[in-house]
């Protein structure tokens, strides 16, 4: 059974929040029944560069910049990156899923460390990037970037 209770009462609609304690590295929620989508949605997860998924629990997590949970694309689990107590929302950090997201938003996650303007992986810099784990498809999306940022100054 899946640890996670899903809570749509609240004003901003949605919010998954742990229904136990729950320790650093468990895989909390296996993800399995999903639907493939070609482009983004407002609750969609980036599977790869053209790939999108939509699942009923990655949907209801919303964003920090201090997040407490993985999605792990390889794996297709989702993985607590540090203690989480019950009853504490779980959220995760767009930008390792998203390179550009669908809709853009201003964090209110009020940790020291956010980064106000959450638009994806794309627009934050590879120092901010480097704090975070972040899945393959993005890695790839950094270094492709960085390579066509090489080329214009060699051609330049
Ligand atoms: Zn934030």
């Amino acid at each position: 059974m899946t640890p996670i209770m899903l809570d749509r009462t609240t004003r901003t609609g949605k919010r998954a929040v742990a229904a136990i304690d729950i320790a650093q590295g468990t895989t909390i929620h296996h993800i399995r029944h999903y639907q493939i989508r070609h482009t983004p949605t407002y609750t969609s997860v980036q599977l790869s560069a053209n790939l999108h998924i939509e699942e009923l629990y990655l949907a209801s997590l919303n964003h920090s910049c201090d997040p407490n949970v993985l999605i792990n694309l390889e794996t297709l689990e989702l993985q607590a990156i540090r203690d989480i107590a019950v009853g504490e929302e779980l959220s995760f950090f767009y930008p390792s899923t998203e390179w550009e997201m669908d809709a853009p938003f201003d964090c209110l996650c009020q940790s020291p460390r956010c980064l106000k303007r959450i638009a994806g992986a794309k627009y934050l810099s590879i120092e901010t990037l480097s704090q975070y784990t972040l899945n393959r498809h993005i890695c790839v999306q950094i270094f492709s970037s960085l390579a066509q940022a090489s080329q214009f100054v060699q051609a330049a």
